[in-house]
């Protein structure tokens, strides 16, 4: 069936018309900028200018347009944050959406703008069903002692503080790729998924039993403007000595640290290239960045008691020799055997997802997967409605 897949962030929406009975993208589109003078739509070699300060309801309402006469069966819709309740692919009706509004503000920066763009995409196409996925839930498999953080019980229920976890549409799109890759089921597979936000997910036998995000996607990884890791320590003294108040810690956490506060940029080609005529702050960047990644992966292997697959994904994951090789170093005691050659001649399309650069007779199998969450989410789509 043709299903439309609408991917909101904060300032873009990625779109894509599939047909999942061959997994094949017919048509696809995306907006950047939203919120900016420069909102422009892409489809293929195309690029057109928005009018000026247009919102993400706006953007959607241009997409919608562009689709209307390739006439989709059905729309999904990318939601970051399910909460407790939402573990599956959802049929939207009004009763679910106040539902999810409930939970805005779980994740204040995500959910509003995808639920802003449910309502658009409702009203513009209203005669066919639409459907949420949402990225906690393939983590709903989490176990308790990885799900929960040493507080008090008392404090963690009243507050509803947990691990949640996200990315989770891409890292089981990984484990699902991986899986038919390799034609087995039961790998224990450590999913690196290193876009803007990342996180490293540990999988075993498809269903995930740890995730570096938690909470909030400020867990875990060095990511481009976000932190990860950091000694909570830190910022109680920030508040208590008054330097920062929560609205500033926030911006600091979110939007000033990871790689652009350690290098002055999170584009990691401009980080590599200066670090490669020897800047220090961006030789440092990577440092860090690829030390996190390493230390998640040995983690994940002693966690599962060993490991048969390490996946790269999402923009650095699928386009940085570097950081794979780098990520991969020293691991030989696990049974990494890197092929130098085959990583930097790897590339992914369309019809080539999924490439291995693993040495032959390596134990571990390390591949690069192409992150396609509209892909998943319109075949999730499409299993809900019997397809
Ligand atoms: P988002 O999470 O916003 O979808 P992406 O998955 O597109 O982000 O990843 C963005 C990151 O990928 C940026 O840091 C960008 O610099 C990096 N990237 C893209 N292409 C390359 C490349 N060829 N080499 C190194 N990094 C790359």
């Amino acid at each position: 069936m043709r299903v439309l897949a609408l991917n909101c962030g904060s300032s873009s929406v990625k779109s894509a018309l599939i047909d999942t009975a061959h997994g094949r993208r017919l048509q696809e589109m995306h907006v950047e900028n939203i919120g900016s003078d420069h909102a422009r739509l892409h489809a293929g070699n195309e690029v057109r200018e928005l009018r000026q300060g247009i919102d993400l309801p706006g953007a959607v309402d241009e997409l919608l347009a562009a689709y209307r006469s390739a006439a989709p069966e059905a729309v999904v819709h990318r939601i970051v944050h399910g909460g407790e309740k939402f573990r599956e692919t959802l049929r939207l009706d009004d009763a679910v959406l106040g539902e999810i509004e409930q939970l805005n503000h779980l994740a204040p920066l995500h959910n509003p703008p995808a639920l802003a763009a449910i309502h658009r995409a409702r009203a513009a196409l209203p005669d066919i069903p639409h459907f949420a996925e949402f990225d906690t839930a393939f983590h709903s498999t989490l176990p308790a002692h990885a799900r929960e953080y040493a507080l008090p019980a008392d404090v963690r229920r009243r507050f509803g503080i947990r691990r949640f976890g996200f990315h989770g549409i891409n890292h089981a799109h990984v484990a699902r790729s991986v899986a038919g890759y390799l034609k087995s089921d039961g790998l224990r597979i450590v999913s690196c998924h290193l876009g803007n936000g990342a996180s490293v997910t540990a999988i075993e036998g498809g269903r995930s039993v740890d995730t570096s995000m938690g909470m909030t996607p400020l867990e875990g990884l060095v990511m481009g403007t976000r932190a990860g890791d950091v000694d909570p320590g830190v910022l109680l003294q920030l508040r208590r000595e008054g330097h920062l108040d929560a609205d500033e810690l926030d911006d600091l956490l979110n939007k000033r640290s990871g790689l652009k506060g350690l290098a002055g940029t999170n584009d990691m080609r401009e980080i590599e290239r200066r670090a490669g005529a020897g800047d220090q702050d961006c030789e440092l960047a990577i440092a860090m960045y690829v030390h996190r990644i390493r230390k998640y992966i040995g983690a994940y292997a002693a966690e599962m008691g060993g490991v048969d697959v390490i996946a790269f994904t999402a923009g650095i994951g699928e386009h940085s020799a570097l950081i794979r090789r780098r990520c991969s170093e020293r691991l030989e005691f696990m049974g990494v055997a890197l092929d130098a050659a085959s990583n930097d001649a790897l590339k992914l399309t369309n019809d080539n997802p999924v490439a291995i650069f693993s040495a032959a007779g390596s134990r571990v199998h390390l591949l690069a997967v192409r992150a396609d969450e509209e892909l998943a989410m319109a075949r999730a789509t499409a299993a809900a409605l019997g397809h």
